[in-house]
């Protein structure tokens, strides 16, 4: 046989495992079936997307997970435009979003022109509207100090606290690092948030100095360098699941993955799955009544999938729970991520036709109990065409701090939200307006620009990447957004066919 014959065959043969229906695993599983492999993509949950997902509320779909996607790097464009979806992609309405929680419980649009909140020039309009005179004059000092008494500065927190003053990290940089990253500035790397900003500084001899050289003419709104698809991000996800069914992946919701172990034969892995339970067996069948008289049954045997490659694709705590016992040097856990809840509203306010607060709310951290809302039908068009009425999310909780909502019901939430948008939107809101609600709970991963954290990443890539046949993508390693996940998780991908197809040599001898 032909040495083309050979690989053919041999990606025929290589049974890939991707453990994890978010878009990191559905890309991966892609990645892998579109040159032939035969791919089980497992779901632990009803459905696919992960973190990308709808609901229906008052008769329209609405994201109430992620609801765009960053332009920067192309990839997700170019995945939207192989699943034929490039009709459908559109942009936010560009008026931008404000801050909240300034003294005196003002709000004010967020200053265009800026990097992470930080202003190109602390004077303009826009700026001294959210930090005053006081502020502006302070920032300015940045102007006159020599910055090589700061030198390269690691936390994006004490650098703009000691170039710019207060006021420029309380009221600009902390609510878009916590509305971004669920952070603190104080626990952010200014190298991997804001690249190549230290050393403009030095360039420039000030922070805005390098801030306004980095952005250049740009005076863009913040959050406005991303796209939409019209119908809601979901629809990214069916296309995904459509183009598996198609290239023959055996797609498996309602499937969690036990564990991993090494295969019998010693040259490749299993994943255990739990059988599948046999109907109207209390032991196994959830649904079925349980009669406390009886001896309990056994559990059901965990069935295996033998795979030559191995793909996990689940949020870090999963993953190091899958992956430790396997993957020699990989740290078991210890995690604490950022928990945040996300209350979507519809509710009859004409008030809110004029877009009160834009397309959303930052808040200056401490001065509301929700951390952050978008006004979805404000931003989005397709959206508010879709709806005689208004939709706001309202955004809970942050790194270190537990989302307001957690102990509360679903009522209580609602109440709770319906309020915080009254404070944020300064549009009396009370519940006859209230339409229908929505909560739903994310563990979200650590912020890669969290300090500290690529040596984590890096560490736990070099330990999977050490053992043949298992790989691992997801936001937790490449950082959160799918303009991060999806090259990833080509990239992740690509490593696995190279390694399993390529990797033995003697094919193309
Ligand atoms: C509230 C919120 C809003 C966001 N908004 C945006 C946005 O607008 N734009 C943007 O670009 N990014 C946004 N993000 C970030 C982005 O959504 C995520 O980074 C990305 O979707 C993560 O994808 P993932 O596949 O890595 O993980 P996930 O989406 O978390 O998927 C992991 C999947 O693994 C499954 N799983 C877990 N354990 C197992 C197991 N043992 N067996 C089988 N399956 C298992 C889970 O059920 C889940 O479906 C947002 C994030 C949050 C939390």
């Amino acid at each position: 046989m032909s040495e083309v014959g050979d690989l053919v065959t041999h990606a025929h043969e290589t049974r890939v495992v991707v453990i994890g229906g978010g878009i990191a695993g559905m890309v991966a599983a892609l990645e892998c079936a579109k040159v032939g492999m035969p791919v089980t993509l497992l779901e632990a949950s009803d459905r696919l997307g992960g973190v990308v997902r709808s609901v229906e509320l008052d008769g329209v779909t609405v994201d109430v997970g992620a609801e765009s996607f960053a332009v920067r790097g192309g990839t997700v464009a170019a995945l939207v435009a192989e699943l034929g979806l490039s009709d459908a992609v559109v942009s936010p309405n560009p008026a931008g979003a404000w801050v909240a929680g300034l003294p005196g419980g003002g709000a004010a649009p967020m200053p265009v022109g800026g990097m992470l909140g930080i202003p190109a020039n602390p004077f303009a309009d826009d700026v001294r509207r959210v930090i005053g005179w006081p502020g502006a004059w302070r920032a300015y000092l940045d102007r006159l100090r020599p910055p090589m008494t700061i030198g390269h500065e690691k936390s994006l927190g004490a650098l703009v606290r000691r170039r710019m003053g207060a006021a420029v990290l309380d009221r600009l940089v902390a609510p878009v690092t916590s509305g971004v990253y669920s952070a603190r500035p104080d626990d952010i790397d200014v190298d991997l948030a804001a690249p190549g900003l230290n050393n403009a500084l030095t360039r420039t001899g000030s922070l805005s100095g390098g801030v306004a050289q980095l952005r250049g003419a740009a005076t863009t709104a913040p959050g406005s360098a991303v796209r939409g698809l019209a119908g809601g991000m979901t629809r990214l996800v069916d296309a995904l699941r459509d183009r598996l069914v198609e290239l023959g992946v055996d797609v498996r919701v309602n499937t969690p993955a036990q564990a991993i172990v090494a295969d019998g034969d010693g040259d490749g892995w299993a994943v255990e799955i739990a059988a599948a339970p046999e109907s109207g067996d209390p032991a196994t069948d959830p649904s079925a009544p349980a009669d406390p008289t009886e001896p309990a049954a056994p559990a059901p045997e965990a069935t295996r999938l033998p795979a030559e490659a191995v793909i996990v694709a689940t949020s870090e705590a999963q993953a190091r729970h899958l992956l430790a016992p396997v993957v020699p040097d990989l740290d078991p856990g210890g995690i604490t991520a950022p928990v945040v809840e996300i209350v979507t509203l519809v509710v009859d306010a004409p008030a809110l036709d004029a877009h009160p607060r834009g397309t959303g709310v930052l808040t200056v951290p401490g001065s509301h109990t929700a951390k952050a809302l978008t006004h979805s039908t404000a931003k989005w068009e397709w959206l508010r065409k879709a709806t005689d009425h208004h939709i706001v999310r309202v955004s809970f909780g942050a790194q270190g701090e537990a989302p307001a909502t957690e102990a509360l019901d679903d009522d209580a939430a609602a109440a709770l939200a319906l309020a915080e948008a009254a404070k944020l939107l300064g549009t009396a809101l009370d519940r006859s307006q209230l339409r229908a609600a929505h909560r739903e709970r994310y563990v979200q991963s650590q912020p890669a620009a969290a300090i500290g954290r690529t040596a984590v990443t890096a560490a736990a890539r070099a330990a999977v990447h050490a053992t043949p046949g298992l790989a691992a993508v997801g936001a937790w390693l490449a950082g959160t957004g799918l303009a991060q996940v999806i090259p990833d998780a080509i990239a992740e991908a690509e490593r696995v066919r190279r390694e399993a197809l390529w990797g033995d040599a003697a094919i193309l001898d």
